[in-house]
């Protein structure tokens, strides 16, 4: 279980694992990479240690050996997408996160700009085709309380920055969370994608929806929410 508690030092033990290649380290704490070529990645890696992750910068596909689980925070789709080209990352993400066959199918969290980075124009992970800045100009920036499938209690509190929301979507992906009737929160197997920023509020139920998927993917479970 990924509690609420101060981060534990942790020893990685070769990269041959469990089955699917999940890294074995001490004490269960999982190692989360959060991509860090651009945009809000601190905040994400603050959430997730507090949690009990262990959390390492992701900026090479070296950098994705090992990891259990992956933040793609939010930024700007355009940047992020030129340095997954500058440093050949799109191949070695695709076979970190799509799920088997094609790939491992670890977990996943993209956050506004990671659900754009997710979706069947950029990655082509998930199902999705997402609008960009989507809410339109006036609403640059906007809170919008969230009921969230999967995630019990009040409703969350989204904040939604330049967001964008899901356009299109096939059969296999689950809505989670919509503004307005469209589409902000969304899952497809492993891959968990929002239109919103949930690191920048107190609430951590998002992060541990996440972890939870993370928890159930090391233990060798069935790759479902
Ligand atoms: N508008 C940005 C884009 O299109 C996303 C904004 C964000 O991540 N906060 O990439």
């Amino acid at each position: 279980m990924v509690g609420e508690q101060s981060p534990s030092p942790t020893v990685a033990i070769g990269g041959d694992g469990p089955a699917g290649g999940a890294a074995v380290r001490d004490g269960d704490v999982p190692l989360i990479g959060v991509l860090a070529l651009q945009g809000g990645f601190e905040a994400h890696a603050r959430v997730l240690r507090r949690l009990g992750a262990e959390v390492r910068e992701v900026r090479t596909a070296a950098g994705l050996e090992g990891l259990d689980g992956l933040v793609i925070p939010g930024g700007e789709s355009t940047t992020m997408t030129l340095g997954i080209e500058r440093e050949g990352l799109a191949e070695p993400l695709r076979e970190l996160l799509a799920p088997p066959p094609a790939g491992r199918g670890v977990p996943v969290l993209g956050s506004c700009a990671g659900l754009i980075m997710l979706d069947r124009q950029h990655l082509g992970l998930m199902d999705v085709v997402a609008r960009r800045n989507a809410f339109g100009r006036q609403i640059n920036s906007f809170e919008a309380p969230l009921t969230i499938g999967g995630i019990d209690g009040p409703p969350l509190r989204g904040v939604f920055i330049r967001a964008p929301y899901i356009a299109e979507h096939g059969p296999g992906v689950q809505i989670l969370a919509e503004v307005d009737g469209h589409p902000v929160a969304a899952r497809e197997g492993n891959m968990l994608a929002v239109a919103f920023h949930a690191e920048l509020t107190d609430d951590v139920r998002l992060h541990r929806l996440f972890l939870d998927a993370v928890e159930r993917y090391v233990a060798g479970r069935p790759l479902h929410y």
